[in-house]
């Protein structure tokens, strides 16, 4: 939501749109310095809430290095080292996303050390596959978590497609599937693949952010698979109670669905 507009919110609103949780990620532009890392932290925690609350929606947020800024070693360690301080924040419900963007081993390390803390807090933590080489990143992650051995209520692995959820379902944690209106995975295929693997453990989220992307397709999807004949309670499980589920696993997550919006003539600035 960092990078979306009031228009956003109102239309999420109006849609049906009560909760959601932001997770940390890349800007567009790497970058340099740990402290931009921190004041970003601390803006999707405290002012993002303020302001997604003031039109209704109650908002949470992950912290963590995004893997596409994990190659410089030095910086992903001062930015690990100073995490600590944002996991325990009150907004914060998950370690995400970490995982893999081009495989190497800078990545993997900063995964690691990320993953390591996250179990060490019993936290929730969203794991992003690669778009480039997606089989590779998800065979990876599969065996670093059969490795590491975390509780699978824990753990969404995200941005799953028909060529990873093979892998990731036998993982038993659960399978995420982040929708965008063209480009990679669209609601026909989310469709397509609940009807091969089934709904439990699957979540559906939408991508918010500064490319071609839509705080709305959740929406989507819900209208898509209706018309696709899957019944209310397989499409409620991906949009909604299986996020309720795994969410839970952190005792920040007391979501408020019954916020009203504010008057914009009261926003405080
Ligand atoms: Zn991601």
């Amino acid at each position: 939501m960092y990078s979306r507009t009031t228009d956003d919110y109102q239309a999420m609103y109006a849609a049906g749109i009560r909760a959601c949780v932001e997770p940390s990620f890349w800007l567009g532009q790497n970058r340099r310095y740990a402290g931009t890392f921190f004041d970003y932290f601390a803006l999707i925690l405290d002012f993002e809430t303020v302001r997604a609350r003031r039109f209704g929606i109650d908002h949470f947020a992950a912290v963590a290095l995004n893997p596409k800024e994990a190659d410089d070693r030095g910086l992903a360690d001062e930015v690990i080292d100073g995490m600590p301080a944002y996991l325990t924040h009150e907004r914060c419900v998950a370690l995400g996303e970490i995982g893999f963007n081009n495989n190497t081993p800078n990545e993997e390390y900063a995964f690691v050390r990320q993953l390591a803390m996250a179990i060490e807090r019993d936290m929730p933590v969203i794991i992003h596959t690669p778009h480039v080489d997606k089989l590779k990143g998800a065979e990876r992650i599969s065996a670093i978590l059969r490795e590491l051995n975390p509780n699978p209520d824990r753990i969404e692995i995200d941005h799953n497609t028909e060529e990873t959820m093979a892998i990731s379902r036998e993982t038993g944690c659960y399978c995420g599937m982040t929708v965008y209106p063209i480009s990679k995975l669209t609601p026909a295929r989310v469709s397509g693949i609940i009807r091969e693997f089934g709904s439990e453990r699957m979540v559906v989220n939408g991508s918010a952010d500064w490319g071609i992307s839509d705080p709305l397709s959740l929406v989507k999807v819900v209208e898509f698979m209706a018309a696709d004949g899957h019944d209310d309670a397989t499409i409620r499980r991906i949009v909604c109670d299986n996020a309720m589920t795994f969410y839970a696993g952190s005792p920040n997550w007391k979501p408020e669905l019954d916020l009203a919006p504010v008057d914009p003539n009261m926003f405080q600035r």
